[in-house]
């Protein structure tokens, strides 16, 4: 087959993903050199698509009197079971105190305030302290709907519904050359060149039976780093959100989010008899970390003391039903809709697949290994090492996508230059695309579309999912390799590759394989229990002073996995920053 015309552009820089990521880093890029000619190329509508928008519950900061940036840090630290890249936690905290005045100030957020004009902040699972800033439970809107609206008031350049396909390195392979993205709205591809490109897509473990994550989120930017050479880290650990809506297979909803400030409000999780078994099971009861939540959920549902659905109940009557009204509108509106009355009965929820603390490996100034490529945001791998505190998702992705654009907006200028893209990753890159308009008609073709994504739902959730053994393990490497093979013989109905929605489902199905596969691997090589990586046949957790990371990289041979000590530069196991909080907490006062 002849390979269809690739249109051209060109910009100084190219944002990939329209979260609190991307939006920062175009912001912040521009604030710092408007010269710069900034395009944001996004798979949905800016400011409509992504997780960022979907946050409820809001936003860790440490701000309140009595909190520190130190005790933040350590909640992070142990909260990550000590895998977490320090000095890119430390990052984390600290750029939050600045980012969420940013956000107030420049950006024009309101959030939820206390009577005396401060911000309130609320309780969240796992936390020391109540310091999660909000917008009711509506937090995600508040925060995308004004940076979007700052974006489009500069003259920051738009590609919608564009996918980003596959980064180009130059023709020696030295750097980034640009990106292949097709316009889904008329199926052309376009080869945009850059001086520099920002890895915002939002990672998001669409590959699970249940899963919280946008549509439009199939991990494609970790794909694309993987196939770009480049090296993902604790891809083992996968989020397990505790509350997933459970209403049923024929509805969306199953899987979205109940939000955790229900618990951390003092919500209870009550099994199919109606008994509050948390309480068993870790002294926090259900204010107990997510990933203790979500095991102990697991072994409810897997005992066969579930709720007509197969899950768990969440019940919050106990707390006043006009109060949980007031608190929790949305939540309250959602399950409605749903059929469930959260604030006076109760609602069925299952653990649901929410984040990937795994992702690329960045440094502090968001750089990669590969020159001309910088990451933000959840496609990144370090900050929350085995587990990701809840309300520091959002933080992460606003902290370090405005440093990834002040890194490239003194990058550019520096290092920048446009090279041409290797014609032959391009044109391998097309075919493998159109590798689906190639086998033949839906009725010949042998593979399925439909039933490869269910296996692989069926597969990520059975083996690789909140329990996982070695047997479990090595049968969804199997399976994960044949579901490839039967995606390379899916068809998809027509020829026409304008808004082909059929096509991108095999897009996003190839990449969700991918990445599956990077899990598979770590999960393999992970013979401990720590955070979200859960091993039936290893429950224990090893010796946290000599702990490591993972590390996977895709060669011809397949992924590749290795593990890398963690380095201590902050605090070693069993140590704590928290000494020194009076001296921190005069300095993030003062700001
Ligand atoms: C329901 C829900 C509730 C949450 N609640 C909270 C919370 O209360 N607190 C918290 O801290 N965190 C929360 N999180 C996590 C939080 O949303 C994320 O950690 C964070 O917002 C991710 O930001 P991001 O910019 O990296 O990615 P996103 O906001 O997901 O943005 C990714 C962007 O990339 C685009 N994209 C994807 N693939 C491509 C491609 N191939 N080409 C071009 N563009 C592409 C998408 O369209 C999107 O615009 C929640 C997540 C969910 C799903």
């Amino acid at each position: 087959m002849t390979t269809p015309p690739v249109e051209s552009l060109r910009t100084d820089l190219l944002v990939l993903g329209s979260g609190g990521a991307g939006l920062f880093a175009a912001l912040h890029a521009h604030a710092a050199n408007p010269s710069l000619a900034i395009t944001i190329a996004v798979k949905g509508l800016l400011g409509k698509s992504g997780c960022t928008r979907m946050v409820q519950g809001g936003y860790n900061v440490a701000l309140a009197q009595g909190d520190s940036v130190e005790r933040h840090f350590m909640d992070t630290i142990e909260g990550g079971k000590w895998l977490s890249h320090q000095d890119l936690a430390w990052r984390l905290v600290t750029g939050a105190v600045e980012r969420v005045r940013e956000l107030e100030n420049e950006i024009g957020c309101f959030f939820d305030r206390n009577a005396d004009g401060t911000l309130h902040q609320k309780a969240f699972a796992g936390q020391s302290f109540d310091r999660t800033v909000h917008k009711g439970d509506l937090t995600g809107i508040e925060i995308v709907g004004r940076l979007a609206e700052q974006v489009w008031a500069r003259g920051i350049a738009r590609l919608e519904e564009h996918r980003a396909l596959e980064l180009v390195r130059s023709a020696d392979g030295t750097r980034l050359a640009g990106v292949l993205m097709v316009d889904m709205r008329t199926g052309n591809f376009v080869f945009v060149q850059a001086k520099a490109v920002v890895l915002a897509t939002g990672g998001g473990p669409t590959m699970y039976k249940y899963h919280t994550p946008s549509g439009d989120k199939s991990c494609d930017g970790l794909a694309m780093a993987l196939r770009a050479g480049l090296p993902l880290r604790d891809m083992e650990m996968v989020q397990f959100h505790p509350t997933g809506l459970l209403a049923g297979h024929d509805t969306r909803m199953t899987g979205t989010v109940i939000e955790e400030g229900l618990r951390g409000a003092g919500g209870y999780l009550l099994n199919g008899a109606g008994e509050r078994f948390m309480l068993a099971c870790d002294p926090h009861a259900e204010r107990a970390t997510r990933d203790v939540v979500s095991r102990a959920m697991y072994a409810e549902m897997r005992a066969g003391r579930t709720t007509p659905h197969g899950g768990i109940y969440i019940e919050m009557a106990h707390l006043g039903a006009a109060n949980v009204r007031r608190q929790f509108r949305g939540m309250v509106e959602r399950c409605a809709d749903c059929g469930f009355d959260l604030a006076g009965g109760r609602v069925e929820v299952v653990p649901t697949a929410h984040y990937m603390m795994g992702g690329v490996e960045f440094d502090l100034d968001c750089a990669t290994e590969l020159p001309g490529l910088f990451a933000a945001g959840e496609d990144t791998g370090g900050v929350h090492g085995a587990n990701r505190l809840g309300g520091n998702g959002v933080a992460n992705s606003t902290v370090f996508g405005g440093i990834a654009g002040d890194t490239v907006a003194e990058w550019i200028p520096a290092h920048g230059r446009f090279v041409d893209g290797d014609r032959g990753a391009i044109n391998a890159a097309i075919a493998r695309a159109l590798t689906p308009f190639n086998v033949g008609s839906r009725a010949t073709a042998s593979g399925d579309v439909n039933a490869v994504r269910e296996a692989l739902w069926d597969c990520m959730w059975d083996d690789v999912g909140i329990l996982r053994d070695a047997a479990g393990l090595a049968r969804a490497g199997a399976l994960l390799d044949r579901l490839s093979a039967e995606l390379d013989a899916a068809a998809i109905g027509t020829a026409d590759r304008a808004f082909n929605l059929s096509w991108h489902d095999w897009l996003n199905l190839d990449n969700l394989l991918t990445v599956s596969r990077a899990i598979v691997v770590a999960a393999q090589g992970r013979d401990d229990s720590r955070g979200a990586h859960y091993r039936l046949d290893h429950p224990q957790t090893s010796d946290l002073a000599t702990s490591a990371f993972s590390r996977v990289r895709l060669t011809v041979e397949g992924p590749t996995l290795e593990f890398v000590p963690v380095a201590f530069t902050r605090v070693r196991p069993g140590e704590s920053l928290l000494g020194t909080v009076a001296r921190s907490q005069a300095t993030s006062r003062g700001k």
